[in-house]
């Protein structure tokens, strides 16, 4: 293709996406007067656009990238899965591609879930595991038990329930009236406590407000639900050590499950396979998606006990039957591609790769710990975020108006990055499969964005 080929399509793809797509948590009246980034193919870590410019995928496509673009081990595992079936539902159907999907996730999670109810998104997944621990307890005639805690600055997807769970104001506040009532403890946000407290002096007061819910409501709560180790879409908020640890012991004293939400800090991102492993927490009900597909396709599960499975188990008439299930549950060119990511995930041993990873963008992002405008660093395993702060003492925020993240994010473009921002947090969160010096020159671009930007706004 001539550099005029490529321009003129460009343009042609540019006014078809203006004139026909609405894009998701994009303010679409900015998006329409600007020139899109058009992605078109790609190349292992990289992204490359219609104009043939080359980025990094510094938050690894939404999250949800882990071995790269075009491993050759996953396009053939979904190119022959293509040659058996595309599509078969599981809805009174097995599927070869779904049963080798669910024995291999089941070598990885935490060794008390034993069963996987297959979906398409982190937020079905989410769904699902609400839906799950309600009619569990309703089915074990602990009618009573029928109310959720979770936290604020919570996220756990789109649809109205993973919203109810959810807790943060700016996606939320407009659709409460939509939303059932879920108790909201304060988020373990360090950096500005909610509790204006100081850690580890206030030993950690925060999950204390939690136990004062359950304590409020006894034999009413059917569930805890968090992100584990990282509160991701608030702004990659990280717990302190133990904390989840406390969550674990607080539905224990209180006979409510917790449900540990791994959609995006499973499949190594923590520097663990999943986070909870890291505090020692078996959870009762674990929702994954994103990764689990090494970021190839749709597909979601949401995980369980066999206790809890059991509580679903009854002759036809009892209908006791979990009445929920997607056209797409398990979708076998998803199932194909989940397999062999995890697959890939032992056979190059990602997991033991991660540490030396994890200490080369620590080491990159150092020398934007004393910056003025960066409030703090937050960083687990290759989840980072970079708070950005209009004044380091006082810790004010910046305007929302000046879009301080995305104008960082754009500023790191030309340089060779692509990034998206969490309000004034810069987030990079990787593919596992980057190179330390890949890393290293991810870090370095941030760098250079927020040091433009921060010097001139
Ligand atoms: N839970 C968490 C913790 C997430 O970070 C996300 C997505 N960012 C979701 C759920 C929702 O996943 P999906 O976008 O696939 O619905």
């Amino acid at each position: 293709m001539t550099d005029a080929e490529r321009r003129a399509r460009h343009q042609r793809l540019w006014e078809a996406d203006h004139r026909h797509l609405w894009h998701p948590f994009t303010q679409m009246q900015g998006w329409l007067e600007e020139e899109p980034l058009i992605v078109d193919r790609a190349e292992g870590v990289h992204l490359v656009d219609t104009l043939g410019n080359r980025y990094l995928d510094g938050v690894s496509s939404l999250w949800c990238n882990v071995h790269g673009h075009r491993v050759p081990e996953l396009d053939a595992a979904v190119r022959a899965q293509l040659d058996r079936v595309a599509h078969s539902t599981l809805l009174g159907l097995a599927s070869t591609a779904s049963i080798e999907c669910a024995e291999e996730l089941i070598k990885h999670v935490p060794p008390n879930l034993t069963r996987v109810f297959f979906s398409d998104a982190g937020a079905t997944a989410v769904e699902i595991a609400i839906k799950m621990a309600f009619q569990h307890f309703q089915l074990r005639g602990d009618e009573r038990r029928r109310e959720f805690v979770a936290l604020s600055g919570g996220y756990h997807g789109d649809t109205i329930g993973s919203v109810s769970v959810g807790g943060i104001g700016l996606f939320h506040r407009i659709f409460e009236p939509l939303l059932f009532d879920v108790h909201h403890a304060p988020q373990p946000y360090c950096y500005r406590c909610p509790l204006q407290k100081t850690f580890p002096a206030c030993a950690t007061a925060c999950a204390g407000e939690v136990e004062r819910i359950f304590e409020q409501r006894p034999g009413r709560i059917a569930a805890l639900v968090v992100e584990p180790l990282v509160q991701g879409a608030d702004g990659m908020i990280t717990q302190p050590p133990g904390y989840l640890r406390t969550l674990r012991q607080i539905c224990d004293r209180h006979g409510a499950l917790l449900v540990c939400d791994e959609v995006a800090t499973g499949f190594g991102r923590t520097g663990t396979m999943f986070a909870v492993e890291q505090e020692g927490v078996l959870p009762d009900l674990m929702t994954v998606a994103k990764g689990i597909s090494g970021g190839y396709l749709p597909l979601a599960a949401t995980l369980a006990t066999e206790e809890i499975f059991r509580s679903f188990l009854g002759p036809y008439e009892s209908k006791r039957t979990f009445f929920h299930g997607h056209t797409y549950a398990g979708n076998p060119l998803a199932c194909a591609a989940a397999t062999a990511s995890m697959q890939l995930m032992t056979s190059r041993r990602v997991i033991e790769g991660l540490p030396a990873k994890v200490a080369a963008l620590t080491k990159a992002l150092a020398p934007l710990a004393d910056h003025p405008h960066v409030g703090e660093i937050r960083q687990r395993g290759l989840m980072v975020g970079i708070e950005l702060v209009k004044d380091r003492a006082t810790r004010a925020e910046y305007d929302y108006a000046l879009r301080a993240g995305h104008q960082v994010c754009q500023a790191a473009r030309p340089l060779g990055a692509l990034l998206r921002p969490l309000g004034n947090v810069v987030v990079l969160m990787p593919p596992l499969a980057m190179t330390e010096a890949e890393l290293t020159r991810l870090a370095g671009m941030a760098r250079a964005g927020i040091e433009q930007v921060t010097a001139r706004i």
